[in-house]
């Protein structure tokens, strides 16, 4: 067979030869924009040309500072083919962190958005390596800044010739970067190469796994910045799926459905609060999105509550697995054709089944004796394939593999006899009580299911009996502030969870904070948490 090598060329000549009347449309402050990837192409030539005009060379490290939107997906595309690697910043990172990131990949340009120049300006005067910068513009005046000299995004592009000349590039060489949000220590960076972008992105579209098609309109609204962005501009391009990108609007559920409505989203994708917040809107409305077959749903467990909830509204959750270090297609929620019929939603709920290209196992975390796929033994995901990390940039936490070339995830598992891997915790926050173990997911999950509860997120604070023990943090739904009790809750949980996982406290607050994607923030809920003396006089404790 020939030694073809597998880079992300291959989706460019896709959506070149086979594509270029699927459309890409973007939400803007009026309306949308709209283009095609005929008409995207000759801009990604130029954009190539641009680059490399600026200097860029191959395996330089392109920033970019954007939100989910045409533009970046062009970047998606020039850069990486051109034989630059394409940094994806996260916007929401720490200004200390995004100096770290930046700066730790030797960033030579950076693309940006021109509603985050305020993010970026914090930055004002303390990174030098990077060149140039480039404004990515809105048409509106540029807001006040201190970054010096800015290159016009559009301007770049009119010069160049809508040719390029493309490099013939190594499978091996690397493609894309992106960092862990750093919860814990400096964010470390995972670099992708063009092989494991191709080999991810023929994952990604089984159709045991996202299946996308040529007849799906996909819509991400994860940010495009997050974990590699779910592999799903790669994957639309290979597929020649329409896509919809939101722009800055992720997070506001009435913009959401109107443009899945609108532009006929069939596959949307985002993290759990995402859809809380969809559900609440759609419950309201009583508006549907019909059109819709599948919300493919990752980044932390899907309640059952929110799964029912949407089950009800006519919106199938398909649950994946992964993380940035997996590119990040880890698993999906498939259920085996043999699960009863009154099995299938304990199924779904579990983070389903390795996707092909991925080897699983659950190991002891200090001996990494694989333990039985019995639905009982726990211990670390462990896994292996050709879009998984065997380490990081800069050799940051050479930890993570095992004696044996395993990633160790952090994540704790269980997996049943059918393959189904039940996730039971982050390493960190696995609650350890007495020398046993309480899944803070579990126990959120559980307190979620309350009719009258909006979020939960559960931590375990220092106890001197226990060592551990859990406090939950409740927001009530907005039609409910200030009328749950405490007792309430309890008596709620009362024979769905084992008597000693019962919180120890409850406290009501107004917002769970969230992490860079929409995920619960443990990590700030831990810093301000008050401990357990002080907090049984608070007087906030209900
Ligand atoms: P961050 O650390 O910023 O959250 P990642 O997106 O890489 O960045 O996080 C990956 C982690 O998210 C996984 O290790 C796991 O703990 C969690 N996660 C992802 N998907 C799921 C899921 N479907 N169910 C439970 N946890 C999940």
């Amino acid at each position: 067979m020939q030694d073809y090598e597998l880079t992300i060329q291959h989706a460019l000549w896709r959506i070149k030869r086979l594509f270029p009347r699927k459309e890409i449309v973007t939400k803007q402050e009026v309306g949308v924009h709209r283009t095609t990837y005929g008409e995207m192409v000759p801009r990604i030539n130029q954009l190539a040309g641009a680059l490399r005009r600026l200097g860029i060379k191959e395996g330089d490290r392109v920033g970019t500072l954007c939100w989910n939107n045409y533009r970046h997906l062009e970047l998606y595309y020039a850069v990486p083919c051109m034989g630059a690697v394409l940094h994806t910043l996260n916007l929401r990172l720490f200004p200390k962190d995004l100096q770290f990131v930046i700066e730790d990949a030797d960033d030579q340009v950076i693309f940006i958005d021109q509603t985050l120049i305020p993010i970026l300006n914090q930055l004002a005067g303390k990174i030098p390596a990077v060149k140039r910068l480039v404004l990515i513009s809105n048409g509106q005046p540029v807001p006040e800044h201190q970054l010096g000299e800015m290159l016009d995004y559009e301007t770049l592009l009119a010069a160049e010739s809508t040719d390029y000349p493309w490099p013939q590039l190594k499978e091996q060489s690397a493609a894309a970067m992106c960092y862990t949000s750093g919860t814990t220590g400096n964010p470390k960076g995972v670099v992708y190469s063009h092989r494991s972008q191709f080999l991810h992105t023929m994952g990604v579209l089984q159709v045991d796994n996202l299946a996308l098609s040529e007849k799906e309109t996909v819509f991400p609204i994860v940010p495009m910045f997050h974990a590699n962005s779910w592999g799903l501009p790669y994957a639309c391009g290979f597929a020649g799926s329409k896509i919809i990108f939101p722009d800055r609007w992720m997070g506001d559920a009435p913009s959401v459905v109107e443009l899945a409505e609108t532009e006929g989203a069939t596959i949307v994708a985002g993290v759990p609060t995402i859809w809380t917040n969809v559900a609440g809107y759609l419950e309201q409305t009583g508006k549907r999105l019909p059109k819709v077959h599948t919300v493919i749903c990752g980044g932390s467990a899907i309640p059952r509550s929110l799964m029912e909830r949407m089950d009800k509204l006519g919106l199938h959750m398909l649950h994946a697995w992964g993380m940035t270090e997996t590119s990040p297609l880890g698993s999906t929620g498939v259920v085996r054709s043999w699960i009863p019929e009154n099995q299938v939603l304990d199924r779904r709920l579990t983070q389903g089944i390795a996707v092909s290209g991925v080897e699983i196992r659950i190991a002891d975390p200090a001996s990494f004796e694989e333990l039985p796929w019995d639905g009982v033994a726990f211990g670390e995901i462990q896994v292996k394939g050709p879009w998984i990390a065997k380490g990081y940039y800069n050799n940051a936490d050479p930890e993570k593999m095992t004696p044996d070339g395993w990633f160790r995830t952090g994540d704790v598992a269980k997996i049943d006899p059918d393959g189904h891997i039940i996730i039971v915790d982050r390493t960190k926050d696995v609650i350890k009580s007495g020398g046993e173990w309480i899944s803070s997911v579990d126990l959120e999950n559980a307190i979620m299911g309350h009719p009258k509860v909006l979020e939960a997120a559960v931590i375990g604070l220092p106890h001197p009996r226990w060592d551990e023990r859990p406090v939950a943090f409740v927001v009530e739904r907005p039609e409910y502030k200030g009328k749950v009790t405490s007792e309430e809750i309890r008596e709620f949980l009362d024979g769905k969870i084992a008597k000693w996982w019962l919180p120890d406290e409850i406290r009501f607050i107004t917002e769970v904070p969230k992490t860079s994607v929409g995920k619960f923030d443990k990590k700030v809920l831990r810093s301000g948490a008050k401990p357990f003396t002080e907090a049984a006089n608070a007087t906030a404790q209900r």
